[in-house]
């Protein structure tokens, strides 16, 4: 798998990802563990796309999680908040580069694949949340950093309000039919969003997302 990842990290720093922080834990936490098994190829899980994870999700491309990780700018005291656990890739990643990590998932299934595949790395500063991540998780609030990791029809109210003074908020958004990955800052209150690259998910289905598709399976 070396080479893959090797070449991957090229790829990663000649599309502008070039936090050392980022691209060294990228290097450690091996991607195929939170694969299916008949996945499980170095140029699957070291390639360039997301791969299927059942129930009709995704584990996101590196390339994504890497912008996304990036963008939060992440320090060794932060808790974090996620949405959309999925296989647990992107949460192990940001277990490594900040204090906490909650991280919620609609999918029952999914978050307990997850738990196991953290477990087996003795990853032990995530939490696991089975519910509707559009309204947040108000217990541990406020949070330094949140990331959406699917696509939403608009910022949902409930993780601004948790989003910490001075904190940073990554998500994708649908406008007018296309997705784009936004930043959002929280400045004395007040949000300030910018627009840093385009995107491609899977939506945010809730209370405050995409109206649900079929029944939820907490
Ligand atoms: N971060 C994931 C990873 O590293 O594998 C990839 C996430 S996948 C692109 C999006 C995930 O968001 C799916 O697992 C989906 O079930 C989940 N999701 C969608 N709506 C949600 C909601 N309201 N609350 C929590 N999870 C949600």
């Amino acid at each position: 798998m070396k080479k893959g990842i090797d070449k991957l990290i090229e790829k990663l720093m000649s599309k502008g990802i070039n936090d050392r922080k980022v691209l060294e834990i990228l290097r450690k936490v091996p991607r195929e563990i939170f694969v299916e098994q008949p996945l499980r190829s170095a140029e699957l899980c070291y390639g360039e796309t997301p791969l299927p994870i059942g129930h009709s999700q995704t584990i996101s491309s590196v390339y994504t999680v890497a912008l996304m990780t990036q963008a939060l700018d992440l320090s060794k005291n932060h808790k974090v908040l996620e949405i959309g656990t999925g296989s647990g890739y992107q949460a192990a990643i940001l277990s490594f580069l900040a204090a906490s990590v909650f991280t919620i998932e609609r999918i029952r299934d999914l978050s307990l694949k997850a738990r196991s595949a953290v477990e087996s790395l003795n990853i032990h500063n995530i939490t696991f949340i089975i519910g509707d991540g559009t309204i947040g998780f108000n217990e541990y609030s406020p949070y330094d950093r949140i990331l959406i990791t699917a696509c939403s029809p608009d910022i949902p109210a409930p993780l601004f309000k948790q989003l910490n003074e001075g904190g940073t908020m990554v998500i994708p958004v649908e406008r007018n039919g296309s997705q784009s990955i936004c930043l959002i800052e929280k400045k004395n209150g007040v949000m300030h969003s910018k627009d840093i690259a385009p995107a491609n998910f899977v939506k945010l289905i809730g209370k405050n997302g995409y109206e649900t598709e079929r029944p939820q399976q907490f």
